[in-house]
Order: structure tokens, then C-alpha cells, then sequence
């Protein structure tokens, strides 16, 4: 497993993915020697005088939703809330050029091709289930696993609240035209008004079974906003009867 490091550096792009949700580019400096596998997660270091005495620097962790094979950055995905300190800097304060401090890699939310994940046995077909923000980690996983050519069915299974919060659909839709081994489910938990013909609610055991079944899902891995993560994985557990050791997860709790 690669050392955690710490290293400052700096924003280079930030492109609006949704109304609420912001992807930060940072330049992973050229005497840095990062080295992460996709899934894992680093903590974020912002300068936040904004907020007064004694919350001058706030760190939050975030999940990197660039695969190693992208380059020589790492992107983040993060979304908005009115409330949220680091969040809510990140998309009002925060500009190209802006410098912050990252510890990492972290974390055991990875697919490894040999072992399946973190021990769990080899594994051919991977279910990527994720709520909101929490397909951070998946994007990452499923474009490394893209690149590099692996013999491993994909299942890309993610809710958010309206069709125009689903985070990277054109990219999600231009790697399903070149690769049939990755299948894309959105699921809409607010559908009313909006025109939209797909599933909808949240992903409950009724579309697990009916999307990721454990007679054709070998490894789930699961993340998001810890309630999301905890429903799921009960679902997998008790409804679907899948063993702990095949549900690898990450709550942002
Ligand atoms: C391993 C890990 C990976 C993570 N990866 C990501 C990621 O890729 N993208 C991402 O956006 N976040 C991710 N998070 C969550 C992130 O670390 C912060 O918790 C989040 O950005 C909120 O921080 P904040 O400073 O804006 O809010 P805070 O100031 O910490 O919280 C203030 C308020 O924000 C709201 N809030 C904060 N978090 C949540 C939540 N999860 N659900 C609902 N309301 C909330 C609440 O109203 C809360 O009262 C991850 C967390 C962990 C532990």
C-alpha cells in the first residue's frame, strides 16, 4: 500500500458537474511522488478566513473520482451544502490558482484486479451502487478498470434526486458506446414533473435484485452519505442474504 503524504498545491480547473455539485482539478506537483489506486480517498486542507478565529483551515476527506491512468492530477467531486463550511468554500470562495493542502492516499475502498478488493477473492462482475456525490469513488473505479483493459463486468448503479442531478452522464454514456461491459442505471427519487421514464425511488432491495443479483454480482461496493450506505448494505445483507465479505464500502459519516 502507498505511504500517505502531505504536499500543498493548487486548483488548476473547476467544472460545474451539476446546480450543486463541482468537480476541483488539483496538480499533483511534479516532485511529488502520489501514488493512489482508484477509489481511495485524501484529506483536503482549505485556508478559510472567512469563517473567523479558530476556523481558519478546515479538512475534510473526499473521495478522488480521477483514476491514476487519467494523469498527473487529482479530481474531486464535491457537492454543495448552504451549511457546509469546506463546501460551501469550495464553490464560493474557491478559484484556479487557490492553494490547499491534501494527505493521502487513504482508505481500502479499491477494486484490486488480483484479489477481488482487500482480500475478498477474485472477482469477474462488480456492482458500483452510489447516492449523490458517492459516485466520486465509483467514476474512478470503473474508469481504471476501463483503461487498463480488464476482463470485469461493470454494473454502475446510482440514485440522485432529479435527471438533472445525475453527475457524469455524457461520460458515463460515451464509455457505454465503447466498452459492453459497462451497464449504467440512474434511479430518480424525485421524478414528478420532470419527464423521466427510468426507475425511480431509492435503491431499495426490490432494484438491487433487480439490477446487481448475487447469483451475477461477485463484489458490491457501496458509497455515499452514511444513511444511503447503511440502507444498502442492510438491504444486501438481509434481503439479498449477500455475506459481508462481498460488500466493501464507504460512508461519509
Ligand atoms: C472517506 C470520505 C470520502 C468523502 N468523499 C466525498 C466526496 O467525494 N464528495 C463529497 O461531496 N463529500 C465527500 N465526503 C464528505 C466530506 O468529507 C464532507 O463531510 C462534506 O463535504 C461536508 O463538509 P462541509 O464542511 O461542507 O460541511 P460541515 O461544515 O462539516 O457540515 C455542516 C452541515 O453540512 C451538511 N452536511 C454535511 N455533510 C452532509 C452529508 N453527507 N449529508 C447531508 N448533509 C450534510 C449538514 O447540514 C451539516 O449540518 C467524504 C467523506 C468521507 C469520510
Amino acid at each position: 500500500m502507498a505511504e500517505a503524504l502531505h504536499f500543498e498545491t493548487e486548483v488548476i480547473q473547476v467544472v460545474l458537474e451539476t446546480m450543486d455539485v463541482f468537480t476541483f482539478r488539483l496538480e499533483i506537483p511534479a516532485d511529488v511522488p502520489f501514488i493512489w489506486r482508484a477509489g481511495q480517498f485524501i484529506n483536503l486542507t482549505v485556508n478559510t478566513p472567512e469563517y473567523g478565529p479558530g476556523m481558519e483551515r478546515l479538512t475534510r476527506a473526499y473521495s478522488i473520482s480521477s483514476s491514476p491512468g487519467e494523469g498527473r492530477f487529482l479530481d474531486l467531486t464535491v457537492k454543495y451544502y448552504e451549511d457546509g463550511h469546506v463546501s460551501r468554500h469550495l464553490r464560493e470562495v474557491t478559484y484556479v490558482g487557490e492553494v490547499v493542502g491534501v494527505e493521502g492516499p487513504s482508505g481500502d475502498f479499491y477494486f484490486d484486479a488480483g484479489a477481488g478488493a482487500t482480500g475478498t477473492g477474485a472477482a469477474r462482475r462488480i456492482a458500483l451502487i452510489g447516492g449523490g456525490a458517492g459516485v466520486a469513488p465509483l467514476r474512478a473505479i470503473a474508469r481504471d478498470i476501463l483503461e487498463r483493459g480488464l476482463d470485469v463486468d461493470i454494473h454502475y448503479l446510482a440514485s440522485c434526486r432529479t435527471p438533472n442531478d445525475m453527475i457524469y452522464l455524457a461520460t458515463l454514456m460515451a464509455w457505454t458506446e465503447h466498452h459492453p461491459n459497462l451497464r449504467v442505471t440512474h434511479t430518480i427519487t424525485r421524478p414528478q414533473g420532470q419527464g423521466w421514464s427510468g426507475p425511480t425511488g431509492r435503491i431499495d432491495a426490490e432494484k438491487l435484485r433487480a439490477c446487481v443479483p448475487p447469483e451475477s454480482t461477485d463484489l458490491y461496493f457501496v458509497a455515499g452519505p452514511t444513511a444511503m450506505v447503511a440502507s444498502v448494505r442492510e438491504a444486501l445483507k438481509k434481503d439479498l442474504g449477500v455475506d459481508r465479505s462481498r460488500i466493501v464500502w464507504e460512508p461519509w459519516g
